[in-house]
């Protein structure tokens, strides 16, 4: 996408705004596809929980993908784009065996990643099939936040109580047919994640009836310049190569699953934004955007470095900024960051704000959630309107009475 069409779509929708192209979307899945044609069965079921527009959705199941769940309000949310129970797959951590069971209802395939549901589901639903997440104690990535693998992680069932669960599988006689990890976001080294996957088939080889292995997914893409990434073609030769040796051993094909969000999403994204005010400083200069982190809290949260370009002077001589937003809060975006020069009015874009930027939003500062536009065939699709003082005020109870009538109004005297 070019910035003049950027520029077009807020002159359309106005700013803040995010914008997602759909042929990048696709180019992206159509990768992960090619990388792992050696096998036979493969199953992406793209992680709702990075993006869940609706219509990001539906785009995903016409590209053939499956979709994975974290709530029963995404389980819904993929039912409504049309996705069959089937190929959603729910993944939930630390919810109620009610919550569960409603998943179940609704026919999608459970994933459990703790032993006192897995129990608790076995003992009432023994004929419900269930794939079980493993923890296989490995760290992929080096924040600690976003490894979700190692030792003191909340995530999975441990391997080292596989005893144990076993033990319930055999009480309960209830059906295993899948085996799922996820050793969380950023996998940066290929050899880390094929080391967890030898965990996983040695886990694998306790059941009999399975139907997939989930590798899960953390498959890292490039933010900033230098910035590593997942080899996709070389895992998927390598991890190809392992799967099939493991089926053959194991007497029959069975489906590799991923579950990629960050991987199909990040860069098809940008969010663009207003520049309000150029603050000069005695240290630095300040470009405030009409934003914050009430609409992109990677950068605050993680440090997440979304590189941010002036499409309003492209050509511009480089000067460097600081980019905050206008939310009472330290809201710093980037800093000492080397843009085009830029003017009040200039419109900046963030990228790789595909993943995690929306669905991520809030009304801190009671500010409206931008709205979202789909780039497809040339054209932008609005896909959510911009929020309006009503979603300020839906739900809230407004407590006038309680402070007008006479009594209160003495008592409070
Ligand atoms: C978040 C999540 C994913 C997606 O992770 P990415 O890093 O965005 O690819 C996959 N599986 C599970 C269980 C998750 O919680």
């Amino acid at each position: 996408m070019e910035s003049k069409q950027f520029l077009n779509i807020v002159e359309e929708f106005g700013a803040p705004l995010y914008v997602y192209d759909a042929a990048k979307i696709t180019s992206q899945y159509q990768r992960l596809t090619n990388a792992f044609e050696g096998v036979s069965n493969v199953r992406l079921n793209y992680a709702a929980k990075a993006l869940s527009n609706l219509s990001i959705l539906r785009l995903m199941k016409h590209l053939g993908s499956g979709l994975d769940t974290v709530s029963i309000q995404e389980v819904r949310l993929g039912l409504m784009a049309g996705f069959q129970p089937e190929s959603i797959i729910y993944t939930p951590n630390g919810v109620s065996l009610e919550e569960i069971e409603e998943a179940a209802v609704l026919g999608v395939q459970i994933n459990i990643d703790n032993l006192s549901v897995l129990e608790q589901f076995g003992n009432k639903h023994p004929d419900v099939p269930v794939c079980i997440r493993i923890n296989p104690h490995v760290m992929a990535g080096g924040n600690s936040n976003i490894s979700v693998g190692h030792i003191d992680s909340k995530f999975g069932i441990s391997i080292h109580q596989i005893p144990h669960l076993l033990r319930i599988v055999e009480l309960t006689d209830m059906n295993i047919n899948g085996i799922h990890m996820h050793t969380g976001s950023d996998i940066l080294d290929i050899d880390v994640f094929l080391y967890a996957s030898e965990i996983l088939f040695e886990t694998a080889k306790n059941f009999k009836d399975l139907e997939f292995i989930d590798f899960g997914s953390g498959f890292k893409v490039p933010y900033k310049t230098g910035d590593i990434e997942t080899n996709i073609e070389e895992l998927g030769k390598k991890l190809s190569q392992r799967f099939n040796e493991f089926c053959e051993d194991y007497g029959r094909p069975l489906t590799l699953a991923f579950e990629p969000g960050k991987f199909l999403v990040s860069e098809a994204g940008y969010f663009l934004a207003k520049v309000n005010v150029v603050k000069q400083t005695t240290s630095t200069v300040f470009a405030q955007v009409d934003s914050g982190f009430n609409h992109l809290i990677r950068p605050m949260l993680y440090g997440a470095q979304h590189e941010i370009i002036n499409i309003s002077n492209p050509k511009g001589r480089e000067r460097y900024y600081s980019v905050v937003g206008y939310i009472c809060e330290t809201d710093t975006f980037g800093n000492n960051r080397r843009i085009n020069e830029i003017t009040e009015g200039d419109i900046l874009a963030f990228r790789n704000a595909g993943a995690y930027c929306f669905t991520m939003a809030s009304n801190y500062n009671s500010r409206y959630r931008p709205a979202e536009v789909l780039w497809l065939d040339g054209q932008a699709h609005l896909i959510r309107e911009r929020e309006s003082f009503d979603d300020i005020l839906r739900n809230q109870v407004d407590p006038k009475e309680l402070f007008e009538s006479d009594e209160k109004k003495v008592a409070l005297k």
